[in-house]
């Protein structure tokens, strides 16, 4: 018999409703019949009720993370069916061609906890962000590779970026490196929506890029002809470049990173942006929209994308007053019928708690506010209803009156 994790009584109520993880207080034992070191587990209830079959970390607080919440092998086979499945939906998803940059796995979203994988051309990158996915990522790796070439896709290799912190809490550290196949080149090219860019794949935020932002980048393009825009917390300058390609007459970038600038101006020039028309502002935006407020300065369009200003549950509070600040800051800048387009990367805070903290910000501003869209990350960022930890991104157009 496999090995089984028991549920305490009347705790099964979340994996019932195929929510994938266990927290170690959900857990009444874990019974090692086999002796071997497989981490794979039945999940039973407290009454013996097949659950599902998850991976095993005793190590982390969330002891076990749900693969299938069938009575099925997990093995090869399996990962291969979630991998190809992942990849079905990214082939006839709409506007998937208009990218050579997507995510193909998105972790729990796609029935592969711990694992992200972004394809930049033929460079796939991945994140392994849990032990059940560390001691699977070589021959996942390789099979990720076959299943892309399966599909009449190029891809040279797999290289990992699993430089993140959360990686600890799984009693991981920090990896960088060739998984699979090639290594990457110093930095690979693609194109999105038709503007060109470049990603570094090695020392890049994230993967090297914000995959997640396509789609909202493509909607500031069609809002900001003629429009002058600010795009603070730019990285490489994606908002700013669909904006000023799309006839916008100017774009302030503004980031607190050098590189990152220096990359957003190589980005104007590859795209043929007229260097009169863009500015880079390299500063800490609370200070900055602070000095451009005092200074009178006014915008059409801003977009407001900072790094999760909340990191876990324990600072949601200071990071709501971040997000305030933020946001009043933003009105203040914004010509009458102006467009705010604001967001939060930060997991902890969810929509409802976002809007509210903007309601406030718009309360301060004393402007009328107009809430024209809901945003969120792409399509090939699938969150599973029952997992809305997912949902990471969310993200407001507003209009001001
Ligand atoms: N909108 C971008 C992604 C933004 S990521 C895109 O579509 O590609 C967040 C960015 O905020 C990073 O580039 C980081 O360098 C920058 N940043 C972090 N803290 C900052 C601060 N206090 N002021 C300005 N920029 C900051």
């Amino acid at each position: 018999m496999a090995r089984a994790l028991f549920l305490r009584k009347g705790r099964d109520r979340a994996v019932r409703q195929r929510h994938p993880w266990i927290f170690s207080g959900a857990v009444e034992r874990i019974d090692d019949a086999s002796g071997d070191d497989d981490d794979v587990v039945d999940v039973r209830s407290s009454e013996g009720a097949f659950l599902g079959r998850a991976y095993l970390n005793e190590r982390s607080q969330i002891v076990a993370r749900v693969l299938t919440f069938e009575d099925e092998p997990v093995d090869r086979a399996f990962f291969g069916r979630r991998i190809d499945d992942a990849l079905a939906w990214r082939a006839r998803m709409p506007g998937a061609s208009d990218s050579t940059a997507l995510r193909l796995v998105n972790a729990e979203g796609d029935g592969l906890p711990g694992l992200v994988v972004d394809r930049y051309g033929d460079v796939l990158v991945a994140q392994v962000l849990t032990a059940g996915m560390e001691r699977r990522k070589s021959w996942l790796a390789e099979l990720l590779l076959e299943r892309v070439q399966a599909q009449a896709l190029t891809a040279r290799g797999v290289y990992e970026r699993s430089d993140v912190d959360i990686r600890k809490k799984e009693g991981l550290s920090e990896h960088t490196g060739v998984l699979a196949g090639a290594a990457p080149p110093e930095r690979v090219e693609i194109e999105e929506h038709g503007r060109r860019f470049l990603v570094d794949v090695r020392q890049g935020h994230k993967t090297g890029f914000y995959v997640d932002q396509r789609e909202n980048r493509a909607l500031v393009g069609q809002l900001s002809r003629d429009a002058d825009v600010l795009n603070a917390f730019s990285y490489t300058g994606g908002f700013g470049l669909y904006a000023a390609t799309a006839g916008a007459r100017s774009v302030v970038q503004l980031d607190a990173s050098e590189p990152a600038l220096e990359m957003a101006e190589e980005h104007a020039r590859m795209n043929g942006v007229p260097e009169e028309r863009v500015e880079h502002a390299c500063g800490d935006a609370f200070y900055v929209l602070r000095l451009f407020r005092d200074e009178g300065r006014s915008f059409d369009v801003v977009v407001l994308d900072p790094p999760k200003l909340a990191k876990g549950r324990a600072n949601v509070d200071a990071a709501c007053r971040g997000y305030k600040d933020l946001n009043l800051l933003a009105l203040k800048l914004l010509r009458k019928g102006g467009l705010l387009l604001t967001f939060s990367c930060s997991g902890s805070i969810s929509r409802d708690l976002f809007q509210k903290v903007v309601f406030g910000a718009a309360v301060d501003a004393a402007r009328d506010v107009e809430v024209l869209a809901h945003l969120s990350a792409g399509l090939d960022h699938p969150v599973r209803l029952a997992f809305a930890e997912g949902s990471y991104l969310k993200g407001l157009l507003l209009r001001v009156s």
